[in-house]
């Protein structure tokens, strides 16, 4: 699979699907660039460098954060993706310990058994080398640190809802990149088919992770309640035309007590599109 392929620049075998579950144009070009870094130096006021000591190495690095107080939340797609006014905090979520290639996603990174550390030590370290980003990250500095924190929770065994989380958050991520792409770039179409084809990729192992960590997990999963949890695969599977599986969760979404109101509002959404989909 395209998703996971060249990681070798890291010093990273690529992942295989199976593995899972599992003149003119040069000013135009120079304008994109001055906006681009307009934007960036924007970006660079809500972000600020974290200390971190590594579980695996003890090693310390500094790690670009998000101040998340100072950025204001304006949507969120139906998916549940977060949308922010200043800036894409989804950039900045995977925390990448430059000496010895252990990434996780902020939330886990101190979450380490032992055991796991000795797997990182024998599959990620040996031939791992990496330069942190400059300073405000692109979309593909995001993947990458995405494809890395992915790598390593293969390589710990990690749950499938955890890594079922990372491949959300990646898809995401990759959602974000093909918005931002420049209409008028000569590549334009070719990358936005490209990102589609990763978004999807991404989403796909998504779903089936979250089915699978559904019947052999306990909530919570990556830190969401079952209703989250039912309510993502409901919108996935509907994404991959499975929606025998999104109208079972649904109904049974809308009708239990436990559901938290946000979630069931979006439940009943959902359930018209299906049924709009059907006429
Ligand atoms: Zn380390």
């Amino acid at each position: 699979m395209a998703l996971f392929s060249g990681m070798d620049k890291f010093g990273l075998k690529d992942i295989k699907g199976d593995e899972v579950f599992g003149d003119q144009e040069k000013k135009k070009a120079a304008d994109a660039e001055t906006a681009a870094a307009k934007k960036a130096a924007g970006e660079l006021d809500y972000l600020i460098d974290r200390t971190y000591s590594c579980p695996v190495c003890d090693q310390e690095f500094k790690s670009r954060t998000v101040k998340s107080r100072s950025i204001k939340l304006v949507g969120t797609d139906e998916d549940l993706r977060p949308k922010y006014q200043q800036l894409d905090s989804l950039k900045y979520d995977v925390v990448v310990c430059p000496h010895c290639g252990y990434a996780a996603l902020a939330r886990t990174f101190k979450n380490i058994y032992d055991s796991q550390k000795k797997l990182v030590r024998e599959t990620i370290s040996r031939d791992f080398h990496y330069t942190e980003p400059p300073a405000v990250y692109s979309y593909d500095d995001a993947i990458e640190r995405y494809q890395i924190a992915f790598a390593n929770a293969m390589a710990i065994k990690q749950v499938d809802s955890e890594k079922a989380y990372l491949c959300l958050r990646m898809g995401w991520t990759i959602r974000g990149k093909m918005e931002t792409l420049d209409p008028s770039s000569p590549t334009y179409e070719a990358d936005r088919k490209q990102c589609i084809e990763d978004e999807n990729e991404a989403l796909k192992l998504a779903m089936d992770g979250f089915i699978a960590a559904r019947t052999r997990e306990q909530p919570p999963f990556a830190g969401m309640d079952q209703s989250t949890l039912d309510y993502l695969i409901s919108v996935l599977s509907v994404r991959f035309g499975r929606t025998d599986v999104a109208s079972k969760l649904i109904s049974s979404l809308i009708s239990n007590m436990t559901t938290n109101p946000r979630i069931k509002e979006r439940a009943r959404d959902l359930k018209d599109r299906i049924v709009a989909g059907q006429k």
